[in-house]
């Protein structure tokens, strides 16, 4: 039985990772941070299939201690901090968890299961300044915090493969989605806002600002015209697998190769319950980002000619398919 660690079990892509693991066999061990409210609800469902351990990427030892006692097979590294809207009011911390956090997780493979293969969760922000189609070939050009700690983390990752020989390889995905995607992000605010609205909740979850998500039927949302190449999350969790399984490590691209705009995402989703989302949909100084990314697609081509992936849901499927998972979970 191969062994895998998922650092950041509780991810989105963490948590739709272990799903494909455990029924592909595996024995699968999941970091969690310590919560003092202990909430895990991407994971509730893999309770007593998987093993989950306390890990946090600012503690070198936890990490070492987790590789060295379980001599995994594969680690996947899926935690970081994660938002880059958050990155400006939290620069250090960023740097520390999403890039240098990822050198004390190389360091423990090198030191300690120099033979098991890593996966490093590379983000489409470390071409931020750069438009067009991206492919493997494209310069690193971040231009946030978040993309510039996961750019220097990808050249880490690069670094450890062509300096130790490690089997260490990067995915670099464009965004994905899904029903587990936290509410900070915005895809998964609007459709959550679009259930809430639609089902007449009275207390909504609070947004990335504390407040109400919905407040007199308005959501409020950042810039409308930006653009991202958005796709499926558990399809992209089998491009990672896939890349471990290749004979040599290589960094792939993984997007669908089409953009659509935030006010794309508000008109599928309140339309497909019947609603105008002119009516309630206003933007907010407040959720602008300093400096936005430009509008760039993935081309997966090398990831489908030599891992065999390609995306399979449509945009205009995913948009709905969030909203009907929140429909259902927004029910009262
Ligand atoms: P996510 O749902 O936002 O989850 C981030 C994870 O990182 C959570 O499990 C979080 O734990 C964990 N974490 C944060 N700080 C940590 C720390 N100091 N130590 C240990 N764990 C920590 O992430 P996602 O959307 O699934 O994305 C997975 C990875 O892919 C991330 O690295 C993300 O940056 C990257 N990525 C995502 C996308 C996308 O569109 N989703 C695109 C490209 C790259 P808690 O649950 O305790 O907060």
């Amino acid at each position: 039985m191969s062994t895998a660690l998922i650092i950041g079990v509780s991810s989105q892509d963490g948590s739709y990772l272990a799903d494909l693991l455990v029924d592909k066999g595996y024995e699968v061990i999941g970091t969690i941070r310590r919560s003092t409210n202990f909430y895990q609800e991407n994971i509730r469902h893999l309770i007593g299939k998987i093993r989950v351990e306390a890990a946090d990427l600012t503690d070198s030892e936890s990490m070492a201690r987790l590789v060295r006692y379980y001599q995994p097979h594969e680690v996947y590294n899926l935690a970081a901090q994660s938002v880059p809207a958050d990155s400006w009011s939290h620069p250090y911390y960023t740097g520390e968890v999403t890039g240098l956090g990822v050198v004390r997780i190389l360091d423990a493979v090198r030191l300690h299961a120099p033979n098991a293969r890593f996966y490093q969760a590379t983000s489409r922000e470390i071409f931020g300044g750069t438009c067009g189609v991206a492919t493997e070939n494209t310069p690193v050009d971040a231009n946030n915090p978040y993309g510039i700690a996961k750019a220097y983390a990808h050249m880490m990752t690069k670094c450890y493969r062509e300096s130790y020989g490690l089997f260490a390889c990067s995915g670099i995905l464009f965004n994905h989605e899904s029903p587990r995607r936290s509410l900070h992000f915005v895809t998964r605010k609007i459709t959550a806002a679009v259930a809430c609205l639609k089902n007449g909740i009275e207390k909504p979850p609070l947004d990335e600002l504390g407040n109400p998500l919905i407040d007199a039927g308005k959501i409020k949302l950042g810039w409308l015209e930006s653009q991202r190449d958005w796709g499926y999350a558990p399809e992209y969790v089998e491009a990672m697998w896939r890349m471990l399984q290749n004979e040599q490590p290589k960094d792939y691209i993984i997007g669908t190769r089409i953009s659509h705009t935030v006010a794309d995402v508000c008109r599928i989703a309140f339309e497909h319950v019947g609603l105008d989302w002119r009516r309630h949909v206003e933007t907010d100084k407040k959720l602008l980002r300093p400096t936005e990314i430009e509008v760039l697609v993935g081309d997966y081509g090398l990831a489908e000619q030599e891992l065999g992936w390609q995306p399979r849901t449509s945009f205009e499927q995913l948009i709905r398919l969030m909203v009907d998972a929140d429909l259902e979970r927004f029910r009262s």
